[in-house]
Formats: C-alpha cells, sequence, structure tokens
C-alpha cells in the first residue's frame, strides 16, 4: 500500500481546501504520486444532488488518470467531503468502493473523506484500501485543522488552512 501521501501536509491541506472551495457541495477528486512525491487533483463533482453524494465528472477524471499516467503517477487515493458531516465512510462509501461481486472496485486505492462544518475543514482521515472479504477499511490516518480562535481561522471565510496530525500514535 502507498501511503506515504498521508504524511504530506501539502497534500492534505490541498484536499482540505478544495473540501472548502466547494462547500456546502461536496468535493472530490484523487491522489496521484510518483514514488515519494504525491499531488491531489480536484476534480468536478457531477452528482444531481452534490450536497449529499458526489459523482467525479467521468472526462476530467480519465483525463487526469492519463496525464498521471505520463508523468510516472499512479493512481493512490481518492478524496471527497462530506459538508456538516463527519470524516468517516459512509455506506454509501462502502458499497461503492466494491463490486458487486464484493471484490475491490479499486485495487490498492485509498480513501479520504473531509469533514467540512460552516465552510470550514475539520478533519480529515484517510482509510486504507477495501479488500476482498474484509469488513470496512481501518482509518489509518487522521488530521485536524488548529482550533477556529486560530490567527487566520477566525472569520470561517478563510481559504488558507493548516492541518496537524492528532494522533501522532496512529501509523
Ligand atoms: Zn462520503
Amino acid at each position: 500500500m502507498n501511503a506515504s501521501f498521508a504524511e504530506d501536509g501539502a497534500v492534505l491541506r490541498a484536499i482540505a481546501l478544495d473540501a472548502e472551495r466547494t462547500y456546502p457541495c461536496e468535493g472530490c477528486g484523487i491522489v496521484v504520486q510518483r514514488g515519494r512525491v504525491a499531488r491531489a487533483i480536484a476534480l468536478a463533482n457531477v452528482h444531481a444532488a452534490p450536497e449529499r453524494h458526489f459523482e467525479i465528472e467521468p472526462v476530467g477524471l480519465l483525463r487526469a488518470l492519463r496525464a498521471a499516467e505520463q508523468e510516472g503517477e499512479v493512481l493512490v487515493a481518492i478524496f471527497h467531503s462530506h459538508p456538516e458531516g463527519r470524516a468517516r465512510l459512509s455506506r454509501e462509501d462502502l458499497a461503492r468502493a466494491r463490486m458487486p461481486d464484493g471484490s475491490p472496485a479499486f485495487p490498492g486505492v485509498l480513501q479520504v473523506v473531509v469533514s467540512v462544518r460552516g465552510a470550514l475543514a475539520r478533519e480529515l482521515a484517510v482509510f486504507e484500501p477495501v479488500e476482498a472479504g474484509a469488513s470496512s477499511p481501518e482509518r489509518i490516518r487522521a488530521w485536524r485543522p488548529p482550533a477556529a480562535s486560530a490567527p487566520g481561522r477566525t472569520d470561517g471565510r478563510v481559504r488558507k488552512v493548516r492541518l496537524t496530525p492528532t494522533d501522532a500514535s496512529e501509523r
């Protein structure tokens, strides 16, 4: 499993920023990586009810994957946000991650979920890939922005987010 992007504050910040930018709709995108260098690519959410669901715009996704492949990058994660929701995988998220026969829809690909409240990213969680026959994927990383009283976050509309690890004991 290639999870080194989960240690990369710049990548996590980019994901959190996209979640704030797209609020009150769900933001979504992918993380691609080459060696230990990862980047987040925000993609359009074309679901008919984007406040509660997401569907990555397929042409944009294909283009991004093709461009990444040409750079030698591989898909390592899919991210999306939960406006006014928690940083955990929903039943729908889990169902989406599996094929009808129960096998993983995206083998080896991690999932990132961002909780956004009041247009501010509050928590970001990274989940291990769905495995065939296994139950819910485990959370392998959680990041949380500083308190709302921190400098630069007081007006509720600030675009800059700094995330810090919440639990050093996690892998
Ligand atoms: Zn979700």
